[in-house]
């Protein structure tokens, strides 16, 4: 229920009911200023929006979906670029050149993470005080260290909702930073437009980091620190990686992944980098499969909630947990079919539903 803020009280309002409505109304009248503070681009006011989305206290939670409510109207309007690499390759210094470069084009830059395994203090880009520097302090940008660990998914679900709070606020690139290689990637490749895979060159090693379902998922491939005595590996590198993606099924969107060499630490490849992104944009918007993605991604995460929801709801139900567990010993014992003993469960899970 939506409470209407600003509605005054008639004056017989029986004074118990009148300061319970007020304790109610409290939070509603908080939630609109605070709505608008974002939107007008109030920075204090996004970091508080952020943290609402991220608290996981049941009151915060209300008040999240309020906040998220709000700003999804004028949320949608940004380019979503994820950035990943193994440690080392250069993201920070990437996006510290790159976000710089964003803001003298004019662009107003919002730089997350998603790290659900980061044991670091406080989880992340912040961290370490030394990474993004000047970017941190540029009134342009807006760093926001990663959600604290949890689940791979809470975390991914909380990016999704700060991205709409920046988006909200005015930000018009945002730049999701996958740290470690593995599971994190899958999450933020359903939430941004573009994935950009950063590499080196000439060190097998760390290329094997990079697992091959990975490097398809990328729609840009940059060998960083193509500088010094490395520019020349850096070019063979190029060229290996683009006869390698040359293997990969053509993508439904047409695009063709691009590899391009840059040097975060000394500025070069940053221009070409911001054009091949627009490149992508504008190919897919119009044909139509910058929004389809999108809508596909919305798509995905509504079934995937859902699921979700009902496998927990199945899975922590103490009568069927139990019975889960003896089921599966005559399963094992050869007494039971799977398919007969599944429907049983299910059985049992409906019956229960629908008393
Ligand atoms: P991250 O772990 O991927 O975020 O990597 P960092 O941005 O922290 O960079 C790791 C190290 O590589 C740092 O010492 C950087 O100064 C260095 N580095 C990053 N980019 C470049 C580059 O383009 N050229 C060179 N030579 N060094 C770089």
């Amino acid at each position: 229920m939506r409470i209407q803020a600003g509605i005054e009280q008639p004056a017989s309002v029986n004074p118990v009911l009148k300061s319970g409505l007020q304790k109610f109304k409290k939070p509603k009248l908080n939630i609109e200023q605070l709505a608008k503070d974002i939107l007008k681009g109030k920075r204090s006011s996004l970091s508080q929006g952020i943290t609402l989305v991220e608290s996981s206290l049941p009151g915060d939670k209300v008040l999240a979906k309020q906040i998220i409510q709000e700003c999804l109207p004028y949320a949608g309007n940004s380019i979503r670029i994820g950035i990943t690499g193994v440690p080392g390759v250069g993201k920070s210094t990437f996006i510290e050149a790159f976000g710089n470069y964003l803001i003298q084009k004019g662009k107003k830059v919002a730089v997350l993470a998603i790290d659900p395994s980061s044991k670091r203090t406080k989880g992340s880009i912040l961290g370490d005080k030394t990474r993004m520097e000047s970017l941190s302090v540029n009134p342009d940008a807006f760093i926001r260290p990663s959600a604290s660990a949890g689940t791979l998914g809470g975390v991914a679900r909380k990016t999704r909702e700060t991205i709409t709070l920046c988006e909200a606020s005015g930000f018009d690139v945002i730049l999701v930073e996958t740290v470690g290689v593995g599971q994190s990637e899958i999450a933020v490749a359903q939430i941004v437009d573009f994935f950009l895979l950063l590499m080196l060159a000439g060190s097998g090693d760390e290329l094997q980091g990079i697992k091959r379902g990975i490097m398809e998922m990328a729609d840009m491939i940059l060998i960083n620190k193509a500088d010094g005595d490395n520019t020349s590996k850096a070019d063979l590198a190029r060229r290996e990686f683009e006869n390698a993606l040359h293997l990969f099924p053509a993508l439904e969107n047409n695009w063709t992944p691009i590899v391009r060499t840059a040097s975060a630490l000394y500025s070069t490849g940053i221009e070409g980098t911001w054009e091949t992104i627009n490149e992508y944009i504008r190919l897919t918007k119009e044909n139509g499969h910058f929004m389809l993605k999108r809508s596909r991604q919305s798509g995905e995460i509504l079934r995937e909630r859902i699921e979700s929801a009902l496998m927990d709801d199945f899975y922590n139900d103490p009568e069927l947990k139990e019975k889960l567990k003896s089921t599966s010993k005559e399963i094992e014992r050869g007494n039971l079919s799977p398919y007969d003993a599944a429907d049983e469960l299910l059985e049992i899970y409906l019956d229960k539903k629908n008393k």
